[in-house]
């Protein structure tokens, strides 16, 4: 069997780069494909980043049970398919998880075995100092977004460990500790 891991953090705190890394370097570790009803970004593909679903199509998969945890997220729903950890876990791959906090924790309640991993930022304040130098979000934005951060840092409290992003490097070591 393979051993679960489940990551998260906050928008902003580098996450994508840290996971991407680790990925690069650990070849037995595989990235969990999600369903989302978000539209697809630039770059994105079906099958590759997300399973691109429409709102009828996810509900359908909530109604038949299909999902080991979903959550709504900034308006759009995301969900991981019971199916998809079961073949890689069965298969002996190593799965990694990226999913907010209220999924995760969803996760570790049917799961305990999974490992919960948060990204934190060095600092909340320098996080928000770098979402405001940023100046493409308006305040309003900005705000939701630092409520969300503090309300998912509440969260990881119950988390297994807490990773603080202060290099990838350092980051990538911890999570290597952690999984190795
Ligand atoms: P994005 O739209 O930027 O790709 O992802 C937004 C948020 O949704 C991120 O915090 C990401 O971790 C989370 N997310 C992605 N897939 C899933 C999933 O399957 N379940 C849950 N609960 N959250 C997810």
């Amino acid at each position: 069997m393979g051993r679960l891991f489940v990551i998260s953090g906050s928008s902003g705190v580098g996450k994508g780069t840290v996971i991407n890394e680790f990925l690069r370097r650990h070849s037995d570790f595989k990235l969990s494909i999600s369903c989302t009803t978000r539209g697809k970004r630039e770059g994105e593909e079906h099958g590759v980043n997300y399973f691109f679903l429409s709102q009828e199509e996810f509900k359908k998969c909530v109604e038949n049970n299909e999902f080991l945890e979903w959550a709504e997220f900034s308006g759009n729903c995301y969900g991981t398919k019971k199916e998809f950890v079961e073949n890689c876990l069965s298969k002996g791959e190593n799965l990694i998880l990226e999913i907010d906090t209220k999924g995760a924790l969803n996760v570790k309640k049917i799961m305990p075995e999974a490992t919960l991993i948060f990204i934190a930022p060095p600092s909340v304040e320098e996080l928000e100092a770098r979402l405001r130098g940023r100046h493409t979000e308006t305040e309003e934005a900005i705000q939701k977004r630092l409520a969300s951060i503090k309300s998912e840092i509440e969260n990881s409290k119950q988390y297994d460990y807490v990773v603080v992003n202060d290099t990838v490097e350092n980051a990538v070591k911890k999570i290597e500790e952690i999984t190795g």
